[in-house]
């Protein structure tokens, strides 16, 4: 089976690669990314050399480039990680976001159906369904309703996902995942920029009043849902990916402040984000008993395998918050 992976030289991208590197040996795997801030290929370090693992440097939305690799490769399944993905930088250009968020998902689809490529899974977020209250979970059948620039081209592109398989009868999945944790995660997100802060002695920038709750899960969860939806799912289907794990951002800062002993001085609140989701938490149901998927790892041993990992790998992040190349 050869699967073209986009986005692989980012945080869940890459994670997926070396999954599949590492317990499909009958799986070749082509990474289709155009390199970003966020993209590095010290995320792949040791695996570059495999001869079931090549990198293509192009954008997803480079019709050219995405149609000369399709006709040229006999490609089974396309796994589409790659996205502008952060919140705050969509907020504050929103346009890279529409030109690969749904343009790049538009080009993947539209080849990928003139090729032949048998399977394509698109990884969203359960951002597109908006904020909760206090209560209540997100299914599969919740509306979609994002509230930034970002969730709003994901949700775009579930729609042109779903558009497809209805026109077309395209093979298609989406999964909806929640917050993700580990390591290689860009030092911009919540988690490893408190981490890193505190190995720097920096102060730790807290939203709002902090009790904004995202439900978390370890990203070797998620990768491992991921296959499962791509190998099993059913077409045309949305699965919700989540771990059942709730905390507003405060708890999280406080269980990283007791795991790296630090002082609670340390968190400094600042202006809340415009238009701030408040509450975010996912329904997995669809994907435990179709699927027989559960994530396995646990919330607090496995934020503490990040923070070590964090810990031990300086030369991974310092260059990306000094704006350095990253290096390999
Ligand atoms: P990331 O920002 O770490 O990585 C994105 C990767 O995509 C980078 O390697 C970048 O170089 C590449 N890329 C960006 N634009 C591209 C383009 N036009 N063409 C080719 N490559 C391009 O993102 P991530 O956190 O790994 O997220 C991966 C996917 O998972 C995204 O679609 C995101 O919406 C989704 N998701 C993320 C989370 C999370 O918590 N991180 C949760 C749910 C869903």
């Amino acid at each position: 089976m050869r699967v073209v992976v986009t986005g692989g030289l980012g945080f869940i991208g890459s994670a997926l690669i070396r999954w599949i590197l590492d317990t499909q040996p009958d799986v070749d795997v082509i990474n289709l990314d155009c390199q970003t801030y966020a993209g590095n290929p010290a995320n792949l370090i040791g695996y570059e050399k495999s001869p079931r693992y090549r990198w293509v440097e192009a954008k997803i939305q480079d019709a050219d480039a995405v149609s000369t690799l399709l006709a040229s490769e006999s490609v089974d399944a396309i796994v589409n990680c790659a996205a502008e993905s952060h919140v705050d930088r969509s907020i504050a250009d929103p346009e890279p976001f529409i030109s690969t968020n749904v343009l790049g998902t538009e080009v993947l689809l539209h080849y990928g159906r003139r090729y032949g490529v048998g399977k394509y899974l698109q990884m969203s977020t359960d951002e597109v369904y908006g904020s909760l209250g206090s209560d209540g979970f997100f299914t599969e059948e919740s509306p979609l309703d994002p509230s930034s620039p970002y969730s709003a081209s994901k949700a775009s592109a579930d729609l042109l996902v779903l558009a497809h398989h209805h026109t077309y009868a395209q093979n298609v999945v989406i999964t909806r995942c929640s917050n993700n944790y580990g390591p290689y995660q860009y030092p911009e997100k919540l988690i490893p920029l408190f981490i890193t802060n505190g190995v720097e002695g920096k102060p730790w920038p807290l939203y709002g009043d902090g009790n904004n709750i995202r439900d978390w899960i370890y990203v070797m969860d998620h990768v491992e849902a991921v296959w499962e939806v791509l190998t099993r799912g059913q077409a045309g289907r949305v699965y919700n990916v989540g771990a059942r794990n709730e905390h507003s951002n405060r708890e999280v800062a406080l269980e990283l402040l007791r795991q790296m002993e630090l002082p609670e001085t340390v968190i400094v609140p600042v202006d809340d984000r415009l238009g701030h989701d408040r509450r975010y938490a996912i329904d997995p149901t669809r994907l435990e008993t179709e699927l027989g998927w559960h994530a396995r790892h646990a919330w607090l041993s496995a934020l503490d395998e990040t923070v070590s990992w964090y810990r031990q790998h300086e030369t991974w992040w310092k260059p990306l918050k000094t704006g350095e190349p990253p290096k390999i």
